[in-house]
């Protein structure tokens, strides 16, 4: 598929499905299945895959442009599409070309199960466990926060090792495993179609042949592969959020009057001056983002530390730029019909999703110390 029809189709089905469904998305705390399914059927899902797979074989700055332009209609249909793509990045460095074909054919969703209710945002030190058992391996664990959990038809999943030493190791995990379950729903304060669930595995068997990479190494496939994607992806959404976050609000300081004085909001200056805030935090956010896909694409040696940085930016600055909106649109703010305060409500999920800013942070202090991202400093 062409770049050009793939702009074409993603902007058809964000006019016509994604912007239409986001309110009640939010309100219902409903997945955006149509969405998805119309993102399938126009190979968007696929669009990263190999073409010797039979997808799209885009990059990263193709499948963030994606996100970036989803969540400025809908942060949750946004979500979903980048632990989708995360979870593909995984399972096509892996090469396990079971799962890689069934996303190419574009009706198969697969997300992250990292965080678990043991090591909380620590992603990078798991305490569920994988067990062998002649050709198959017994999975347990508690995973705290899945997204899309019902309606993904596969996880890539973290554990301790089977025998290896090491943190992690990662599987491919259909999610009609017997085992697996589902303890609760979500009701979140935003983000409220995303579906990001508890997910339960009491011994649940697979194939031994599912482990992705070698037993012992998920960590540095977590860290060269995963993450890139995730921070870039997750930043591409939060951008995307200011983007709409910063038009919605310049629409209505245009548009409205303060028929007394004859003026507009627009007229008024500290209404301007946070819609300028608003502006220069997005455009530093999306500089930053363009800047660390070109460092990654060409390798340049900064790439890793602007990466850490651009998630870390864009979590603190779609919470700047959604707190500026709700000040800036006032009480009509406050009310559902300028979608500002859905997008504060999703915009609050950023900084709390592994990596934390807080972990991103120390992340990016390290690199730049030349410290290990992980261990004892
Ligand atoms: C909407 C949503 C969707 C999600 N989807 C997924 C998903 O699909 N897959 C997945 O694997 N996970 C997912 N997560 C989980 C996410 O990645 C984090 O693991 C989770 O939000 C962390 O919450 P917690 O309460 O466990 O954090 P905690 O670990 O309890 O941390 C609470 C706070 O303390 C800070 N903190 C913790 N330890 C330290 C430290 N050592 N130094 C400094 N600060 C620290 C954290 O930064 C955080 O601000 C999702 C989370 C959300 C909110």
């Amino acid at each position: 598929m062409s770049e050009v029809s793939i702009d074409e189709s993603l902007q058809r089905i964000i006019d016509e499905i994604v912007a239409p469904q986001a309110a009640t998305v939010d309100a219902e705390g409903a997945f955006p299945r149509a969405a998805i399914d119309a993102l399938g059927a126009a190979g968007i899902l696929a669009v990263t895959v190999p073409a010797e797979y039979g997808g799209g074989g885009a990059g990263m700055d193709v499948a963030a442009d994606v996100v970036r332009r989803l969540a400025q209609a809908c942060a949750s249909t946004a979500m979903v599409v980048c632990m989708h793509y995360s979870a593909t990045a995984m399972l096509v460095a892996a090469g396990h070309e079971q799962a890689v074909r069934a996303i190419a054919s574009g009706d198969h969703l697969t997300t992250l199960a990292f965080s678990e209710r043991g090591s909380r945002s620590h992603f990078w030190a798991p305490v569920s466990t994988a067990a062998a058992d002649g050709d198959e391996v017994v999975l347990n664990a508690e995973k705290s926060w899945v997204t899309s959990a019902h309606e993904a038809d596969s996880y890539v999943w973290s554990s301790t090792p089977l025998a290896a030493d090491g943190p992690m190791t990662l599987w491919y995990v259909p999610t009609d495993t017997p085992g697996l379950s589902i303890p609760s729903t979500f009701d979140g304060l935003g983000l409220r179609g995303n579906d990001s669930c508890p997910v339960t595995a009491v011994d649940v068997r697979i194939p031994a042949t599912d482990l992705l990479g070698t037993d012992g190494t998920g960590l540095d496939h977590a860290l060269a592969v995963v993450l890139p994607w995730f921070l870039l992806l997750n930043a591409s959404a939060s951008v995307g959020a200011m983007q709409a976050l910063t038009a919605a609000t310049r629409d209505h300081l245009a548009g409205t009057q303060l028929q007394h004085l004859g003026q507009t909001l627009a007229q008024q200056l500290p209404s301007r001056t946070r819609l300028a805030q608003m502006q220069i935090q997005s455009d530093r956010s999306r500089t930053l983002v363009e800047d660390a896909l070109a460092a990654v694409a060409a390798a340049r040696p900064e790439a890793v530390l602007l990466v850490l940085e651009s998630k870390a930016s864009a979590d603190q600055g779609v919470a700047e730029v959604s707190d500026l909106a709700m000040v800036a649109c006032g009480g009509a703010a406050f009310r559902k019909e300028l979608a500002v305060e859905r997008r504060f409500r999703d915009s609050r999920a950023a900084r709390v999703m592994a990596p934390t800013t807080d972990a991103l942070l120390d992340f990016v202090g390290r690199a730049m110390c030349g410290l290990p991202l992980l261990g004892d400093v």
